[in-house]
């Protein structure tokens, strides 16, 4: 992402009582389609999801409202069945990974990233008795029977990356801090959970693209170009739920605190960037070279599924419960809704353990569950070259160990300390 083009005037206005959206569906061309496999692998990923007890009661009821199989069969239109759940299953579980991870093993040192990374490094060999461990093994291996080495690699590559960036930005939540644009933007890129789910265009359409094919410079820029979609697009519609939480980690926020601007200038700003993103996308598909007849085939369909996923996830945004309840379809009509009271200091965790009612504005907070995290660290224990990070309620260490074996960062130590001002807890999961 290039530095906007221009910066929002500061504005003064009254507080506002609305949230006028951008009309960002209007301005993708883009056809929406949908997996005719949908049906099937939503009421599949479910039976998996709740087997064994997991997530009981609203968590359940807020499964059905999240919609994720239609994101999936949206995002994924042309995959086969065991591909397409196989996709489903991990989309579910990593918007449910602070559920999933809350009780996480009986000796409560590992973290849910040592589990899931060492999960997908040795699916065979790591052995653990964490349900979020267990499922990651379960999903990676039905992956591996059809995924090329290459959309493997940068899966877990991109999944690392994923819990590196929350791990910041849990750091950052802590500390009350709110990033410059720049520095957010970067981050952003890696916590919003897009990266693996490009990986995972390559896996449901079993395509085998070369590292250098992928690496080129104008499918890194179609990728980034897709992500700042997805994601700032997802900051605009979450930002209500978000600010009622006071969740900083917004594109809102930071747009509004770095140029000094009010609300709805800032939404217009980033709702200007979207629509800049889906321009650059379209530039940039101009821009493609030639490989060759095959490589051009499949290159083809990756950046046609980079495509679905922009249609697909800003037509979601109003189908799913999470950002406006029931109200989805009305929004995405009149692009106007109400803005939500800011709740008190500690509220979110006591109204996610014991929820008694709902009013219709409290029902799409439902799915913003938070997470205890352990209290102990277990960098100390872990055995070499094993991934180790973890956030405790007094400090955050993140440990790569030397010989542990990610592509792009083989040796290297960083941490630091915080304490957090929120009774320590944190958000885990896709940051949308
Ligand atoms: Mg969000």
């Amino acid at each position: 992402m290039c530095a906007p083009a221009h910066r929002p005037r500061p504005l003064k206005r009254s507080q506002p009582t609305k949230l006028i959206l951008p009309d960002l569906v209007s301005h993708c061309s883009f056809k929406l389609r949908c997996n005719r496999h949908k049906k099937a692998i939503t009421k599949e990923t479910k039976r998996w999801l709740f087997k064994d007890g997991n997530l009981l009661g609203q968590k359940r009821e807020a499964y059905h409202g999240l919609k994720a199989g239609l994101l999936v069969a949206q995002c994924y239109p042309d995959a086969a069945y065991p591909q397409l759940r196989v996709v489903n299953d991990f989309m579910t579980y990593l918007f449910h990974l602070d559920n999933l991870s809350d009780l996480m093993d009986n000796t409560g040192t590992r973290t849910t990233a040592d589990e899931v990374l060492n999960s997908l490094h040795y699916p065979h060999t790591w052995n653990t008795s964490a349900r979020v461990g267990k499922m990651t093994r379960d999903f990676w291996k039905r992956l591996v029977l059809t995924a090329s080495p290459g959309a493997q690699q940068r899966f877990i590559e991109t999944m690392d990356f994923f819990f590196q960036s929350v791990t910041q930005q849990a750091s950052d939540r802590a500390n009350g801090v709110i990033p410059d644009l720049e520095s957010y933007i970067s981050l952003r890129r890696d916590t919003s959970g897009c990266k693996p789910c490009w990986a995972l265009i390559e896996y449901a359409n079993n395509l085998d693209l070369p590292e250098e094919v992928m690496d080129h410079p104008v499918l890194r820029s179609l990728g980034e170009a897709t992500n700042d979609l997805v994601t700032w697009s997802n900051d605009i519609f979450s930002y209500n739920v978000e600010q009622s939480k006071g969740d900083t980690h917004n594109m809102i926020p930071v747009v509004m605190n770095q140029y000094g601007v009010d609300l709805q200038s800032a939404i217009d700003f980033v709702g200007d960037l979207c629509k800049q993103s889906i321009d650059r996308f379209n530039e940039e598909c101009s821009r493609l070279p030639s490989w060759g007849p095959e490589i051009d085939r499949q290159v083809a369909i990756y950046v046609d599924g980079l495509a679905n996923w922009i249609v697909g996830s800003l037509h979601w945004s109003f189908e799913t419960e999470r950002y406006f309840g029931k109200f989805g379809m009305e929004v995405k009509e009149k692009l106007s809704v109400d803005l939500l009271a800011k709740r008190k200091a500690g509220q979110s965790q006591q109204k996610s353990k014991c929820r008694q009612s709902q009013s219709p504005q409290d029902h799409y907070t439902q799915s913003y569950d938070t997470i205890q995290t352990s209290s102990s660290s277990a960098s100390p224990h872990s055995p070499p070259n094993i991934y180790s990070t973890s956030i405790s309620h007094s400090s955050l260490s993140l440990s790569f160990y030397s010989g542990y074996p990610c592509p792009s960062q083989t040796s290297q130590s960083t941490s630091t300390c915080f304490q957090p001002n929120d009774g320590g807890t944190y958000s885990l999961g896709l940051v949308v």
